[in-house]
């Protein structure tokens, strides 16, 4: 198996490629609040378990909401 250079982007119905370990495609990150933005970008490429590893996931579920939220509205971060 080889690993794959890409990834698709987390928001729903995006088809965006990704690199690898990115959650969101360039659009999608930017519709996400400046905090979120902070908060994912902390917890990045770190080796996480625990505690740690549900929080992480928790934020990850926020972003994903949080950019499903705007693309319903129009919203653009832009
Ligand atoms: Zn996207």
């Amino acid at each position: 198996m080889t690993a794959r250079a890409h990834e698709t982007c987390r928001a729903i119905g995006c088809i965006e490629q990704v690199a690898r370990g990115q959650l969101l495609c360039r659009r999608h990150w930017r519709l996400l609040p400046g905090e979120m933005r902070l908060a994912l970008g902390r917890t990045r490429g770190r080796k996480v378990n625990g505690r740690a590893a549900e929080r992480r996931l928790r934020l990850i579920a926020n972003a994903i909401n949080a950019v499903a939220e705007a693309d319903r509205t129009g919203t653009r971060g832009w």
